[in-house]
Formats: structure tokens, sequence, C-alpha cells
């Protein structure tokens, strides 16, 4: 029972847990068995870097914040949904980090301007040309993938490179109108670009209504899952859309010098689920350029900080002696689709684990500081995108992952992105909004800083 030190002092949870119709429930579920024929997978050593390092790391790291507003209406709330991009330069990560830590807080404060920055209408809050707080949101949502711009010259808005990933989306893949609920329109159909209209109530639709995050809208109470997706969404497509800037620049050739962190798993979840498709083609045909110029791939890692993986890693690490760790430093584990479904989230369905929402595959990897870490890397082609082969020759980037993770996480801050930037925040260059965003990445790329 994990409720002794998890949740002590919570003694009512502890009484529901005992009452029969919870162990009668118990009794019908399945239970992990350690007797049980299950799948094991030995951690492997993890193989030297063969390539240089990258120069630089990027990372693409969310928050949000719900407030409470004052409107003259009870319980108004917005959103304040923004994404940081920092710019670690590797040169100036020294070997002194662990004796000058930094505190994540104080960092974050240096660094109040991020590369999004948004608010955005919670319950009860009504924009002036709306009549609900749903639809407020869902114009807000567009206009800030419309004014969100990186680049000086090509001015490329972030709603080019979402629309661009609208395109993957299946056209017979028809979803309800928004006003469904609102005003009773029962049409379907396939969200176009920008800004149109409904073919049948002839309100307005844009082209994010496509991410169906107001569906999880409430016009009472908080949001935190639709601002939650927000983060998540934009996160991702920030990536892509830096990916796609540097190609229309004709500067793809040059990104070996960067390595993407992102914060979570490379999934996509909840309502806009199927950005997941339409991210990983991308990535791969973005990726087949940068290889057909330079032999190499992209190089992105999404890092978890909690969740089930995060948990079972640190369970299988452990043995009968405490304080001694199962997993050597230095080592890795790839994980397959039997193992998942078998130790981590159980399933017997023959559907890949995370096929609908993963553009990624998972894996653990213990630190050279002993560090253990969750993360994923991404699908760059076709062969790289299985759960079942664990032949880690498959990704050839893994050997500069490891050190790369070596070089960066030092055992004080694992699992995380933010204070992994923040462990190393003099060698870290905030990018704030505005134009200039890009401008920066790219003369990095270049090499002329
Ligand atoms: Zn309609």
């Amino acid at each position: 029972m994990p409720y002794e030190g998890e949740f002590a002092g919570y003694r009512s949870i502890r009484r529901i847990a005992d009452t029969e119709r919870v162990q009668k429930l118990l009794n019908r579920s399945k239970v992990a068995n350690a007797q049980q024929k299950q799948s094991v997978l030995e951690a492997e050593p993890a193989p030297d870097a063969v390539t240089d390092l990258p120069a630089f790391v990027l990372a693409i790291d969310g928050s949000y914040q719900e407030v409470d507003v004052k409107t003259g209406y009870p319980g108004a709330k917005v959103g304040y949904v923004t994404v940081a991009s920092v710019l670690l330069d590797l040169a100036g990560v020294s070997e002194l980090d662990e004796a000058r830590p930094v505190d994540p807080k104080e960092f974050r404060k240096t660094e109040q301007a991020s590369t999004i920055d948004s608010a955005l209408p919670g319950s009860n809050v009504i924009t002036i040309n709306q009549s609900g707080a749903q639809e407020s949101f869902r114009q807000e949502l567009y206009e800030v993938f419309h004014d969100v711009i990186l680049d000086d010259d090509q001015r490329i808005r972030l709603l080019s490179t979402f629309e661009a990933l609208l395109a993957y989306k299946p056209k017979s893949k028809t979803q309800s109108c928004p006003y469904s609920e609102s005003d009773g329109c029962d049409e379907s159909f396939a969200i176009p670009n920008g800004c149109t209209q409904c073919p049948s109530c002839k309100k307005p639709i844009f082209s994010t209504d496509a991410l169906r995050i107001h569906e999880r809208f409430r016009d009472v109470g908080t949001n935190g899952e639709a601002f939650g997706l927000v983060m998540q969404v934009w996160e991702r497509v920030l990536l892509i859309h830096i990916l796609r800037c540097f190609e229309q620049q004709g500067i793809l050739d040059h990104v070996g010098r960067l390595a993407f962190f992102l914060d979570g798993p490379l999934a996509q979840f909840g309502p806009p689920a199927w950005l997941s498709a339409a991210i990983s083609s991308e990535l791969k045909r973005l990726n087949k350029i940068v290889h057909d110029k330079t032999g190499s791939d992209l190089l992105i890692l999404g890092i978890e900080k909690t969740g089930n993986f995060v948990t079972h890693f640190d369970e299988i690490d452990q043995t009968e002696n405490p304080g001694e760790a199962r997993f050597p430093n230095r080592s890795y584990l790839l994980l397959t689709d039997s193992y998942i479904k078998e130790r981590i989230a159980y399933s017997e369905s023959d559907k890949r684990y995370g096929e609908d929402t993963y553009f990624g595959r998972k894996f653990f990897y213990k630190s050279q500081s002993g560090a253990r870490i969750v993360a994923s890397m991404p699908f760059l082609n076709d062969d790289q995108d299985t759960l079942d082969s664990d032949d880690i020759g498959l990704y050839p980037q893994f050997p500069t992952i490891c050190a790369l993770l070596d070089k960066l996480v030092s055992s004080r801050y694992e699992n995380a992105v933010s204070p992994l930037i923040a462990a190393h925040s003099h060698a870290a260059i905030p990018l704030h909004l505005g134009a200039k965003v890009l401008k920066r990445l790219a003369q990095a790329l270049m090499g002329d800083r």
C-alpha cells in the first residue's frame, strides 16, 4: 500500500482505502506481482560519444498561472501562460557548477520576459467584441498565434507554423462547430486556415479552433486544464517554428551546433493530440533535410520531471540494500512497448503505447553523477518510429545525448529542464519576446557570437 509514507497525516484517505467497497474493487483488480512473468530489461552501459557536443542548448519551458481579476463579474479569472526559451552556451558551463548552486527561483526572477507571453480569458472574462468567455478565449488564443513573430526579416508568424501542422490533419476528421453548445449549431466540418466562418451559423471560426482546447474551457470555475494544454501546444509548436524559420533562412545545415530540450515528454495530450502525428511528420521532413546536408540527425530531447515513468525508474533503481542502486552510473534502458505495457502502464491492447499522443521514444538514463533522467527522443525517420526494437543504434544521436546529459545534469537538480538551466545560469542567455530571438539563435548557429 503506498499510503503509509505518501499521505502521512491524511488519515481519512487511509480509512477510505480500508473500506469494504474499496477492498472488494481491489480484489477484482490486477495487481503487479513480482512472481509473475514480467519483462525485465537490463541496464546497458551508455555508449561513448563519437562526435563533439553541440555548442548550445536551447531549452523551451512553459508555465501557466490562473489569477483572479476584478471585472465586476464574480469569479473572473485570467490565465497567464508563458513559454520561456533559454539559450545555454555550453562552453560557459564549467565544472565548478555544483560548488556554486543557483536558486532556480532567483534565476526565474531575472528572466521575466519570455518568448511567448500572454494573458488569456478565463471564466467570466469577456472581451469587447465577444458574447461569452469561451468565445473570448478562442479569439485571444488565435491572436497570440497570429502576433508571435521571432524574426526581423521574414516576419514569419507562429500561426503559419501552426497552419502548416494543421495541413497534416486529415480533412476527413471533422469536428463540431465551436458554437454547438452556446448556440445549438449542429454543423460539423474541417477547420480551415485563418479566420473564416461556420458554413451553417456563419459565426467566426479561427484556425486554432482545430486545437479544440475550447472544449475543455469552462465558463464557471477554474481552467487549469485548458491553460495547461495551451502551454503544452505552444512549447511544441515553438520547437517546430524555430526549425522552420531556420529552414526559411537556409541555415538548417548549421543546426548541429544546437540541441533542443523540451520540458515534458515528446507527446501532445488531450483534444489537440492530433498535433502529435503532425509534429512527427514535420520533424521527419525537417530531419531529412538536415541529414541529407550534414549526415547527422537533429538533437531533440524531452525531459520528464514527474509521472509514472519517473516513479517507476525510482522504484526499479532500488535494491534490497538501502542506498545501493541497481543502475550503475552512465547506464540506460531503452523502453519497449511490451515493457511499458507490462510494467508501467498496464495494457493488453495491440495498439502501440502512446500511438496517438507520442512523437518520441522514452528511455531511462543514469547520468555520470548518478541522476536518474526520464527522457524521450523523437522519431526522426520511419526506422526510428518503433517501440519494439531495442537496438540503440537506430538513434545515432544517443551517445551524444548521454554525454550532453552528463555535462548538464547535476545530481542536485535531476529530471528538470529549468533547474538544469538555472544550475548553469551564468552560461544562459534568456531569449526575450520579440523579433530578435531568431537573430540570436542564427548568430549562435553561424558561430559569430
Ligand atoms: Zn456553426
